[in-house]
């Protein structure tokens, strides 16, 4: 058999893995479910660690063409609205991570990474393919989609996202947690939104029981803006794009101040998602079992709070590269090794990003701790070097 790896899942992770699997010289057939290759209209953030990733992959200057580079972080309460803390990105972060930080419509990375595939011979991207069973053989895996297709390979990697069928298939775990928050998200021409509303930064503001994200995407030309509130839907968490009313987070937001009322006041339009994630993967045996290797939110779905979902995605793929093209050794210890070096990495991202969660939506002694600690540490403790220098750190 001549060799070639087969993916799961044409999302953000799945095409990364796609990317790594050809850039080490092995073959690529992706089975996606849907008709078409698409992403939802949300931005995503994209720390050093991640962006320097897509640069070893040569796609610095598609990025370039898409993204936005913002220069600040700026932290802000959301009921004063008086500044807590700022940590610079832009030059500070080229200069000590390499890379800089930046911010990016999903569709627009999603079509980065989809055309640097297309030209590529090694790599065959199916549509319409749900992978709905895989037998392990000792030296292949072969997969059957539910239209009747039968492929073999030497490994599976299984990109199918938060509620992966591969991961129920290998591990057979309990579903994802339904973590009671909901995400409202939108994204609005800046030119749309009053002059004073418009901004080029990252701004969290952070409120009891709920915080704000905006920040531009498409070249700085719109603004992403997601708002968390805590809460549950009626309905399917499963289907988690819900098209909704802004009355419902405008009436979370009563006790904001004037500047965040009227951003969010600004925006018709909104999506609802349910927040859902997993406990942090306790051990390698959650990222690999024998010939399948779970990535992205297939083996570590976590809250957005580190703003690193997709970012660890795109890591396992580089990690996966560097297996795949390292010394000569049977595939299953490759996998391993790309086991052993993922899960703690992910795990400690998926805890520290619980822990956000519960320091943004503090409020009394914890709230008045935090807001102290930002004003005394700034920077250090805005930044995250363990985290922006990448997983050789
Ligand atoms: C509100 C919010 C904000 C976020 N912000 C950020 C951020 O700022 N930065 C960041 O890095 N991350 C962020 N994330 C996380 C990020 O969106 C996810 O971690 C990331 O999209 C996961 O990518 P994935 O490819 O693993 O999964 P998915 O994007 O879910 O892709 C899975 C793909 O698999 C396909 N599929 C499913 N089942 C099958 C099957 N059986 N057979 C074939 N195909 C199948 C699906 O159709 C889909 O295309 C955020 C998430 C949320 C909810």
């Amino acid at each position: 058999m001549s060799r070639k790896i087969l993916i799961a899942g044409g999302g953000i992770g799945g095409l990364a893995a796609a990317m790594a699997c050809s850039q080490a010289g092995w073959p690529v057939q992706l089975l996606e479910r849907a008709g078409a290759f698409t992403e939802v209209g949300a931005g995503i953030q994209m720390g050093p660690n991640v962006v320097r990733v897509l640069y070893g992959w040569g796609l610095g200057q598609e990025l370039s063409r898409v993204a936005a580079f913002p220069a600040v972080l700026r932290v802000r309460d959301a009921a004063s609205g008086a500044e807590l803390g700022r940590l610079r990105l832009g030059e500070r972060a080229r200069a000590l991570y390499g890379a800089p930080y930046a911010t990016i419509h999903r569709a627009d990375l999603h079509q980065v990474l989809l055309k640097a595939l297309r030209p590529r011979t090694d790599v065959q991207l199916l549509l319409d393919q749900w992978v709905e069973n895989l037998v392990q053989e000792p030296d292949a895996v072969r997969v059957q989609t539910l239209g009747g297709l039968e492929l073999q390979g030497d490994a599976l990697v299984g990109a199918d996202g938060l509620w992966s069928h591969v991961r129920q298939l290998v591990l057979g775990d309990a579903p994802p947690r339904v973590t009671g928050h909901l995400a409202y998200r939108a994204m609005v021409p800046q030119r749309d939104v009053p002059e004073r509303l418009r901004s080029q930064d990252v701004t969290v503001w952070l409120g009891p029981g709920l915080h704000v994200v905006q920040y531009p995407v498409r070249r700085g030309e719109w603004l992403n803006v997601v708002g968390i509130v805590e809460g549950r839907i009626n309905g399917n968490e499963e289907e988690w794009d819900h098209a909704t009313h802004a009355e419902d987070l405008r009436a979370a937001m009563a006790h904001t101040c004037a500047p965040l009322k009227d951003l969010v006041g600004a925006i018709d339009l909104w999506r609802l998602w349910a927040l859902c994630d997993r406990a942090p993967m306790r051990g390698a045996h959650e990222q690999v079992r024998g010939r399948v290797a779970l990535l992205g939110d297939a083996a570590h779905p976590m809250r957005p709070y580190m703003a690193q979902g997709a970012g660890m995605a795109i890591e396992d793929a580089a990690c996966l590269q560097q297996v795949l093209a390292g010394p000569e050794r049977p595939l299953e210890q490759r996998l391993q090794l790309y086991a052993q070096q993922r899960w703690q990495r992910n795990a400690r991202v998926q805890a520290r990003s619980i822990r956000n969660g519960e320091i943004f939506h503090a409020s009394g002694l914890v709230r008045w701790g935090r807001d102290l600690s930002m004003r005394l540490l700034g920077e250090r403790l805005l930044d995250v070097p363990w985290l922006y220098r990448g997983p050789t750190a």
